[in-house]
């Protein structure tokens, strides 16, 4: 017998996350870095205003509930206000990552049929490129508010000063509020479309104490592009939260990131290994500190141990994480347990360097080759990760098919779970090594290398060999003024690792190849060294 529940059922909107902040929250501070070292700031009421003129710009412009509306631009404070004001009255913002190719640009506008694409003004000339060839796309709008004359759109045409509230539409939770494209390293890109619903649960999830953790204490500074899985969901959980947020805008330079951070106190920040490399370069060459970051959330790949040991060393803690575009993205958080205080520090850092936890309302598991049936969770045994959840896509956008087996999501990663809920990557499934039958886990190799103090990045790939199916080969790109031999670099898996894993050789390299979201392009090296492993590549 079904009991009716008691409780106001109000929908999970995120008109409720800017109504809920203007009301509580209206002196917090949005800040962004501008070119030229300057800076925007405003308030969250200030914000709201903004947010309610563009949402009636919008709508006067015919802009109509479910439209996809698309942004190429970089994390600031106009970015913002088009995800809210999209959201809020039922359109869909499509963040498109300005880095991939043209041609996949090209290729994710149109198959999501954006009407409408606000650009930042660094993104011009791609912009004049892609006009002819999206013809969805009824607007152009420059993200620019200059009175001086043009023949563009621009973003203040689109502000209907002659409002300052609205009555925000209530409708279906599980309405789309949001678009992201994975960046299609194998095939097409792929559209993972965001649900109202999902959104508000991933925020909610993401601000307990042992995920991300957002609280009003907080200035959160998302390094991480909005146009990457929305910024893991920061403009959502910082602003529920009612935190300061500090957008860096155009200028990813360790300089400006680390002067953001400390100009504007910021307490909290997030980004992938990259990007914390440039900022941590900047810091310790010229023998800075962080004085109020307190927390570094790394993921999107792992993060080595070396870098949480060098932050560690600055009194910046690191919330190793793990997520994907179809999850939204977090699925785990990395953190010691009460039981770890006792263990040695090099055991404590083996447990962060781990991708973490499960967030409460994603459930994984691992399993062998059927994706189906699970293998144990002993830490050791390893498997297709699968995962499932309120925030993990169904079927990719406009397909019909179900993305799904039996009920669960196919990551694509290869890890291993244990009895606290653990989860430890080992691999990309495509990136996988196998060597005599025995699987190498690349991320270890990697990660054991970042140690050499010579190390700058390294990569181990699969060379195919005729004896054992595939040997690892180290690749690594040398710290600026160091010259390290092969043998020293391979002498650091001495008593580290079963002799067999050891690379078989090292390959320098002047500069290692980058994915659109900062991640290290294994495929590229594999074809660069050796036959491709896989003909989609
Ligand atoms: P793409 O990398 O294709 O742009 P995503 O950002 O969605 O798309 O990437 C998701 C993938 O990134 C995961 O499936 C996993 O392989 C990798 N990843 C994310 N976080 C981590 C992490 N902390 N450690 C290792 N791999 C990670």
């Amino acid at each position: 017998m079904t009991v009716p529940g008691s409780m106001i059922n109000r929908p999970l909107l995120v008109s409720s996350i800017l109504t809920h902040a203007v009301r509580n929250n209206p002196h917090q501070e949005i800040v962004t870095g501008l070119d030229g070292g300057k800076k925007h700031r405003y308030t969250y009421a200030n914000f709201y205003k903004r947010v309610v003129q563009l949402a009636m710009g919008l709508q006067n412009n015919g802009i109509k509930m479910g439209d996809r509306v698309g942004t190429l631009a970089w994390n600031t404070y106009r970015h913002l206000e088009i995800y809210y004001a999209t959201a809020g009255t039922g359109l869909v913002c499509h963040t498109i990552n300005p880095r991939l190719h043209i041609s996949q640009i090209q290729f994710i506008i149109n198959d999501a049929q954006d009407v409408v694409m606000f650009y930042d003004s660094h993104f011009e000339s791609l912009v004049e490129q892609l006009k002819p060839n999206c013809p969805s796309v009824k607007h152009w709008v420059l993200l620019d508010e200059s009175t001086s004359a043009t023949n563009l759109s621009t973003y203040t045409e689109w502000l209907d000063t002659s409002h300052e509230d609205l009555d925000w539409p209530q409708f279906d939770e599980n309405s789309a509020c949001g678009l992201c494209y994975t960046s299609g390293t194998t095939g097409d890109p792929k559209g993972a479309l965001y649900s109202h619903r999902s959104t508000i649960l991933h925020a909610y999830a993401s601000c307990h104490p042992d995920a991300v953790g957002v609280s009003r204490r907080d200035a959160v500074m998302p390094l991480v592009p909005m146009y990457h899985v929305n910024a893991w969901g920061l403009p959502y959980s910082a602003m529920l939260s009612g935190a300061k947020m500090v957008m860096p805008g155009a200028d990813h330079s360790g300089k400006a990131l680390h002067s953001l951070c400390e100009t504007e106190g910021v307490t909290l920040s997030a980004g992938v290994p990259s990007i914390w490399q440039i900022m941590l370069d900047y810091t310790l060459a010229n023998n800075l500190t962080f004085s109020t970051l307190k927390c570094a959330v790394i993921g999107g790949s792992a993060c080595p141990p070396a870098m949480i040991t060098t932050l560690s060393k600055l009194n910046v803690s690191v919330r190793h994480a793990w997520g994907m575009t179809e999850v939204s993205p977090l699925g785990t958080v990395c953190l010691l347990l009460p039981e770890h205080e006792s263990l040695s520090e090099q055991e404590q850092l083996n447990v962060l360097a781990a991708q973490g936890r499960p967030l409460f309302g994603a459930e994984f598991k691992i399993t062998g080759d059927d994706n189906v049936t699970p293998l144990p969770t002993d830490g050791k045994t390893t498997g297709n990760l699968m995962v499932r959840g309120n925030w993990v896509i169904e079927r990719y956008y406009g397909k019909s098919e179900s993305a799904l087996t039996d009920g669960w999501f196919h990551t694509g990663d290869v890890a291993s779970l244990d009895a606290n809920g653990y989860m430890r990557i080992s691999d990309r499934s495509k990136d996988v090594i196998k060597s005599g039958g025995e699987w190498i886990s690349s991320i270890e190799i990697e990660n054991i290398a970042t140690e050499h103090p010579d190390v700058q990045q390294a990569a181990c790939i699969a060379k195919p060999d005729p004896k054992w199916g595939e040997r690892p080969v180290l690749v690594v790109l040398k710290k600026p003024g160091t010259s390290p031999s092969e043998e020293n670099i391979l002498s650091i898996y001495n008593n580290r690792v079963a002799k067999w894993m050891i690379p078989d050789e090292v390959v320098f390299v002047d500069q290692m190849p980058m994915t659109a979201t900062g991640k290290l392009q294994k495929a590229e090296l594999r074809k660069k060294f050796f036959a491709p492993k896989e003909n989609n590549e």
